[in-house]
C-alpha cells in the first residue's frame, strides 16, 4: 500500500509533516496502540527516513508490550541537523503538528534530549523525559537505559557461560546509553576493556578507567583521546578480543560483514536493531547469545513510563531491574528449551499480548 508494508500489527499511522518556509520534514509513526497510547521517541538526523523510523516504531510495540507498560509503540523522526542553530523552532513546529495525535507521547532519541522533550512540552503539555525541573526524571542523565543493560549482563552472563565479575566488555558507540553502561557494567566488577565513536576505537587490554573515558569523551568528543589505549577505526571494535559486545549506536551495524569476526560470547543490544536477521541467524549457530534490543535496552521507556505516570526514581530503577531481569530469564531459557532465537522468543510473547488487547478494540 503506497510503499509502505503493513502486517496484523500495523502501522496503525504513517504520518508525514513538510515546512516550506523552514525547509524541513518530519516523520511520525504510530505502530499500534492497543495496548494505550503509544511511547516513542524523536530521532533527529539528517538521513532518519520513513522505513527506518517504522521499523523503530515497531521496536517499541514489542518492546512496550513485552514490559507489560500499557503503552503502545511510536516515533517520530526529524529531518535535520541535530546541532542546527534552529533547532529549538523546529521542535516547537513538530509539536504543534502532533499536538491532537493522542496516541503518540514523545521522548528523547538520538539527536534530542531533555532539553528538547521541555519545548515539545511547553507547546502541547505531552512528552517524556523531562528535565527534573518540569517533574522529569531526566532517562539519560540518570543512565536508565545502560543501568537496565547491567541488570540483563547478570542474567544473560551465565547462560553465555560467563562470569559478570571480570567479564571483558566492548562497547560500540559512546553517548548516553554507551557511558551508562560502561558506568554499570563496570560497577558490577566487568572491566570495559574497548570503545568507539564515529571517529574510532579505544582498546587495552588491561581495562579503560571509566571515569577518565568519559571525562574524556565529554571534553573533546571521542574517545580517541584517552591516552592508555590503542587507537583502531571505528569499525575495528567488531572484531577486538572481549567476553561482551554492546552495540549502543545506530542500526544494522553488525551484518554479514562483520558478523564472522566477532569474538564475543554474550551480545548485549542496547542500541535499537544493530543486527541484521542474518548477522543474529548466524550468531546463534555459533552459539553466541544476543539478547534483542526490546528485552535488553527497556530500561529509558520504563522510565519514561513512570515518568509519566508520576513515579520517583527510587521507583523506576526497581522497576528497570525487576523487568528487565524477569523478560532476560524467560526469554534466553525459552530459547535454550525450544531451540529459537532469542528474538523469536521474545516476539512471540510481545506479539501475543498486543494481539489479545487487539481484540477489545474496534478501531485498532
Ligand atoms: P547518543 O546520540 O547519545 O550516542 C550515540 C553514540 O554513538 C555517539 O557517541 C556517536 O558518536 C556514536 N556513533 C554513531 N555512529 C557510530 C558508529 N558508526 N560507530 C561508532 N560509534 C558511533 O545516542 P543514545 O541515546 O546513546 O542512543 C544510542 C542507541 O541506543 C540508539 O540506537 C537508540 O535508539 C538506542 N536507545 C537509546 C535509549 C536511551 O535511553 N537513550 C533507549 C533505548 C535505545
Amino acid at each position: 500500500m503506497n510503499g509502505i508494508e503493513v502486517d496484523n500489527l500495523g502501522p496503525l499511522k504513517v504520518v508525514h509533516f513538510y515546512f516550506p518556509k523552514t525547509d524541513f520534514r518530519a516523520i511520525l509513526v504510530v505502530d499500534n496502540a492497543a495496548l494505550g497510547p503509544s511511547i516513542g521517541g524523536v530521532r533527529v538526523s539528517p538521513s532518519v527516513s520513513t522505513e527506518e523510523v517504522m521499523r523503530l516504531a515497531r521496536t517499541m510495540t514489542l518492546k512496550n508490550s513485552v514490559t507489560d507498560l500499557h503503552h503502545g509503540g511510536g516515533k517520530a523522526g526529524i529531518i535535520a541537523d541535530p546541532k542546527s542553530p534552529h533547532i529549538e523552532r523546529y521542535f516547537r513546529l513538530f509539536a504543534r503538528q502532533i499536538r491532537d495525535f493522542y496516541d503518540y507521547i514523545p521522548g528523547p532519541d538520538m539527536g534530542s534530549n531533555e532539553e528538547s522533550m521541555a519545548w515539545i512540552y511547553d507547546e502541547i503539555g505531552r512528552a517524556v523525559g523531562l528535565p527534573e525541573e518540569m517533574g522529569g526524571l531526566p532517562l539519560d542523565k540518570l543512565g536508565a537505559t545502560g543501568f537496565g543493560l547491567a541488570e540483563c549482563a547478570e542474567v544473560a552472563c551465565p547462560q553465555a557461560g560467563l562470569e559478570l565479575r571480570g567479564a571483558r566488555v566492548a562497547i560500540q558507540g559512546f553517548g548516553s546509553v554507551g557511558k551508562a553502561a560502561a558506568k554499570f557494567l563496570s560497577d558490577k566488577g566487568a572491566t570495559i576493556v574497548a570503545a568507539s565513536d564515529t571517529k574510532g576505537t579505544i582498546y587495552s587490554s588491561d581495562g579503560l578507567d571509566v571515569k577518565k573515558l568519559i571525562e574524556t569523551k565529554d571534553a573533546s568528543q571521542s574517545v580517541i583521546h584517552y591516552k592508555e589505549g590503542t587507537v583502531y577505526k571505528p569499525e575495528d571494535i567488531f572484531s577486538l578480543e572481549c567476553d561482551i559486545l554492546v552495540p549502543a549506536a545506530s542500526p544494522d551495524v553488525i551484518n554479514e560483514s562483520n558478523v564472522d569476526n566477532i569474538k564475543a560470547r554474550l551480545i548485549l543490544q542496547g542500541a535499537n536493531i544493530p543486527a541484521t536477521k542474518s548477522a543474529e541467524e548466524a550468531l546463534h549457530k555459533k552459539g553466541v547469545v544476543s539478547v534483542p534490543d526490546f528485552i535488553a535496552n527497556a530500561g529509558g521507556v520504563i522510565m519514561a513510563a513512570m515518568e509519566y505516570r508520576r513515579k520517583i526514581e527510587r521507583e523506576a530503577f526497581d522497576a528497570i531491574a525487576t523487568k528487565i531481569k524477569t523478560n532476560t530469564k524467560l526469554v534466553l531459557e525459552r530459547s535454550i528449551k525450544e531451540r529459537l532465537l532469542p528474538r523469536q522468543v521474545a516476539l512471540e510473547i510481545a506479539q501475543e499480548r498486543v494481539l489479545r488487547a487487539m481484540k477489545y478494540r474496534e478501531s485498532l
